[in-house]
């Protein structure tokens, strides 16, 4: 199963990749992690893509491509993978068609302008893992504790809110036109985000045996 999860900055896509992960055992793959990663040490990668991040911008397309390709090409990737937060372009998306790779399907989270801004400002991370959280809907067993690694958990820098609504303008300027790219090659899947993460699994696993 090769998967494509869309869906507006805060929509659930990386919540719902880590249960999708488990449940079908194949990986996610992040671009947000992976950059966040390389600007944690200090990477080439991690020193140009800051500014764009910090600022609610994307990272540019070739940046961003090439970071999936080599991804892609890793072993694990063989059965299937998940990709969160990538496609968020026509060109990305048009370059990942040009590599080959046949995607099954195409899920998108659909949540409110305003229902995002909130749930954004609870969202915490990990540094060390990169897991997320929320002080609301979905708590950590220890407050600001990861569950997984013991790492104090932090809130993004670009998950501040006006940062959060320049994320919000530029995905509906630069990654909706997706949803028509994909609804033309049949491969798109709307799913409506729940207020509690089961209810929005439940649906997403659904449209993943539909
Ligand atoms: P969210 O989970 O809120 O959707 P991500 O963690 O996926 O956010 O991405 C955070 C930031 O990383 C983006 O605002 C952007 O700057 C950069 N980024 C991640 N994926 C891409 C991509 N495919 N193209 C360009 N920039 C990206
Ligand atoms: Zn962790």
């Amino acid at each position: 199963m090769k998967l494509i999860l869309l869906g507006a900055p805060g929509a659930g896509k990386g919540t719902q990749a880590e249960i999708i992960s488990e449940t079908l055992r194949i990986p996610t793959i992040s671009t947000g992690n992976i950059i966040r990663e390389a600007l944690k040490s200090g990477t080439e990668l991690g020193r140009k893509a800051k500014g764009y991040m910090d600022s609610g911008q994307l990272v540019p397309d070739d940046i961003v491509i090439g970071i999936i390709r080599d991804r892609l090409a890793q072993p694990d990737c063989a059965d299937g993978f998940i990709l969160d937060g990538f496609p968020r372009t026509i060109p990305q998306a048009e370059a990942l068609d040009r590599m080959g790779v046949a995607i099954d399907r195409v899920i998108e989270i659909e949540v409110a302008d305003d229902t995002i801004a909130r749930r954004v400002s609870g969202r915490r991370i990990c540094p060390g893992c990169g897991s997320s959280y929320h002080v609301d809907y979905k708590r950590p067993t220890v407050e600001g504790i990861c569950d997984r690694c013991g790492d104090t958990l932090v809130q993004r820098q670009d998950d501040r809110p006006d940062t959060v609504r320049e994320r919000l303008s530029v995905y509906h300027e630069q990654t909706e036109p997706l949803k028509s790219y994909y609804a033309a090659a049949g491969k798109l899947f709307v799913v409506e985000g729940q207020e509690e993460i089961a209810d929005t699994s439940r649906l997403v696993l659904a449209a993943l045996e539909q």
